[in-house]
């Protein structure tokens, strides 16, 4: 087993079903991210790891310890949330430092590694201030530095970032990730967005209906989905199925072919050894900045999207618009 190990736990809300017999085991020092569609039972997964929920069955394990019947301050897990709840009264190493308190850990000890815990978030000059001298993300660091101080076997993370702007959200992204290293805790963090579950993960279930439908690396979700809800919800994709993928690979089977794998030539183009080719017309072409879309209109009624780099390949950016006859080609 793990060392955060799942049995056949499940969870019922008054007849509705929302976590169905997951089995589930998590590896000491694992990044792990749940991931998944708003009410696929991932918070109801947390809170069951961290004991604010009942399990309806199952069992739960942590560290070897049947977890599943103690409150939640005996177990050895702690949760950062969205909202970050810091005392506004206290200055930013009290915050810290109230957890130690509350254990009745001696003064100086306290100080010592609440120091340590702020300066590990970076946020050792701010000792001294108060929360409402934080901006956002900067409060968002206190209340991981406050969960990290109690050096927890597991933290649990939900949706921590989910109240900060674009920008701030992808720099924590990595911040958190290289927090996690260092500190050699096992993360447990919940995301709807499937961009930084990759970014940070060593793995990811995705969930759905209250249901692992896949679990795997990172690479391994994105490259190979099991289903075509996991390609589906990881972002833009040419799936096929039924006439569509026997048209175009020969299979009646789901095929998914990423955007960046597709290259557009001309319509002579013959294809090269290892390739597959098919024609089609290109219907749209939507520039992003960092790359272009072209929309093909391709056989059996398919559409494919191609995505190109531009700055690796400029001259296909200018080289195809809409109408343009062209063939899509991927290696095998
Ligand atoms: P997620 O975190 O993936 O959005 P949740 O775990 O919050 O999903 O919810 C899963 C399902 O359980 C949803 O259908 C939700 O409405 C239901 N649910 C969650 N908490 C409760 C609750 N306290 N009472 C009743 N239903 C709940
Ligand atoms: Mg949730």
């Amino acid at each position: 087993p793990g060392f955060v190990s799942l049995r056949g736990v499940s969870k019922n809300f008054d007849g509705v079903t929302a976590v169905n017999k997951l089995d589930l085991d998590i590896p000491s020092g694992e990044f792990f991210s749940m991931l998944g569609p708003s009410g696929s039972g991932k918070t109801t997964v947390l809170r069951m790891i961290a004991g604010f929920e009942t399990v309806t069955a199952g069992k739960i394990s942590i560290d070897g310890e049947d977890v599943t019947e103690l409150a939640p301050f005996d177990r050895t897990v702690n949760t950062v949330f969205q909202d970050y709840a810091l005392f506004p009264h206290m200055t930013i190493q009290e915050n810290v430092e109230y957890g130690l308190r509350t254990r009745r850990e001696p003064k100086a000890q306290r100080a010592e590694k609440a120091l340590e815990a702020i300066d590990r978030v970076k946020l050792a000059h701010l000792a001294n201030q108060l929360p409402h001298q934080l901006s956002g993300g900067q409060r968002q660091r206190i209340a991981l530095a406050r969960a990290l101080v109690l050096r927890p076997k597991v933290l649990l993370l939900d949706e921590p970032l989910g109240a900060l702007d674009k920008q701030l959200r992808e720099k924590m992204q990595i911040e958190l990730k290289s927090i996690q290293r260092e500190a050699g805790i096992t993360f447990i963090f919940v995301t709807h967005d499937q961009e930084e579950a990759m970014t940070m993960s060593d793995r990811i279930a995705v969930f759905n209906e209250g249901r692992i439908e896949q679990l795997g690396t990172p690479v391994e979700v994105y490259e190979k989905p099991a289903s075509s809800f996991v390609a589906g919800f990881l972002g833009v994709s040419n799936l096929l199925s039924g006439d569509q993928a026997k048209a175009l690979v020969g299979r009646d089977e789901l095929v998914n072919l990423r955007p960046e794998r597709l290259r557009l030539h001309a319509s002579d183009y013959v294809a090269a050894a290892g390739e597959t080719t098919t024609e089609g017309v290109v219907t749209e072409v939507i520039y992003t900045g960092a790359h272009t879309n072209f929309v093909v209109q391709a056989q059996a009624d398919s559409r494919l999207i191609a995505t190109s780099l531009n700055e690796e390949s400029p001259e296909q950016l200018h080289s195809f618009v809409p109408g343009d006859k062209v063939v899509v080609a991927w290696r095998n």
